[in-house]
């Protein structure tokens, strides 16, 4: 059952850049992927989810409640990791967290310390709760963020593009954190990173231009590409050539030569392979415009 529903917001700066375009998803528990390119829209979109500033129009509904009449509500139930997550440089982890525990709320002292401590526990922070947070690495940061989203026991977690600037390793760890955060919340991942999605995310849809160009599950849309993408290595220099004379959806460097892949039903020309489609090619198709799925996206 989709506990989340977003029913066609739009939202339009005072500078006159319009962010979301009448976007609409619905969503049950589980782990969630929104990609899209930087200035796709989806930071504005989970502002907006975190009620944290209001469409110019469109509804909000969570476990059926319209959020936007008493966002109270949904704050309760709210984790939100945002993209620039600052921290206080003064406090250790543990402090911060019973800081940021009792402004939401929590104020019984005893239940506040068993939270705070098996989130320590659960992000593996444990050992290092008594350093100040502003000491801590990239990866270290994030998994406080989590921590901190995850007080009060959430039923729907935002976190907005989180594994940026990780390196492999702390990309690895935090992926084990999400993964093991369970399937009986929400959680909406919004990155622009394809791997993070693979990785984690049994549903997704892509934002392109503040609007949802494209939805389903990705084993399912890697799929309906299936015998469609070719690809070739070729010289640099005529990379060109072919995106003017094949549908090229992607270009990727591979041990430092050029690999296109083209959108085809038949083989676009000599030296060409098939090859199965993986995510970026799903994603890079979307970017590109393609509704050529054989089905219409169903947002
Ligand atoms: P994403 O998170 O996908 O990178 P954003 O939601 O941050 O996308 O941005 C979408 C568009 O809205 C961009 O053109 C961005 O410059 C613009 N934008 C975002 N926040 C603001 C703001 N507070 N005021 C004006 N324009 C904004």
């Amino acid at each position: 059952m989709d506990r989340l529903r977003i029913d066609h917001l739009h939202k339009t700066y005072p500078n006159g850049v319009q962010a979301l375009k009448g976007v609409s998803l619905s969503m049950p528990n589980g782990m969630f992927g929104l990609l899209g390119p930087n200035g796709a829209g989806k930071s504005s979109l989970m502002r907006t989810l975190a009620t944290l500033q209001p469409p110019d129009q469109g509804k909000l509904y969570f476990d059926g409640l319209e959020v936007f009449k008493d966002p109270v509500l949904l704050r309760r139930q709210l984790g939100y990791l945002p993209q620039d997550f600052g921290v206080y440089p003064k406090f250790s982890a543990m402090e911060l967290l019973h800081h940021l525990a009792i402004l939401k709320g929590i104020t019984n002292k005893a239940e506040r310390k068993e939270q705070v401590m098996a989130l320590l526990e659960q992000t593996n922070l444990y050992s290092v709760r008594k350093q100040s947070v502003h000491t801590f690495s990239g990866g270290m940061r994030q998994r406080f963020g989590i921590a901190q989203a995850l007080l009060g026991n959430p039923q729907l977690l935002i976190v907005d593009e989180p594994t940026a600037g990780l390196d492999p390793m702390e990309r690895n760890r935090f992926y084990e954190l999400l993964s093991g955060i369970g399937e009986n919340i929400v959680v909406i991942l919004s990155t622009h990173i394809v791997e993070d999605v693979h990785d984690l995310c049994a549903d997704m849809a892509v934002m392109s231009g503040g609007q949802i160009v494209l939805r389903g599950k990705p084993g399912t849309l890697m799929q309906e590409l299936e015998g469609r993408i070719w690809r070739k290595t070729v010289h640099r220099e005529a990379v060109a050539e072919y995106r003017r004379s094949m549908n090229v959806i992607a270009t990727r460097m591979i041990g430092g030569r050029q690999q296109v892949h083209v959108l085809s039903d038949a083989s676009p020309g000599a030296g060409f392979e098939l090859c199965h489609p993986d995510l970026e090619d799903v994603y890079f198709n979307a970017l590109t415009g393609n509704r050529y799925t054989g089905k219409e996206a169903v947002c």
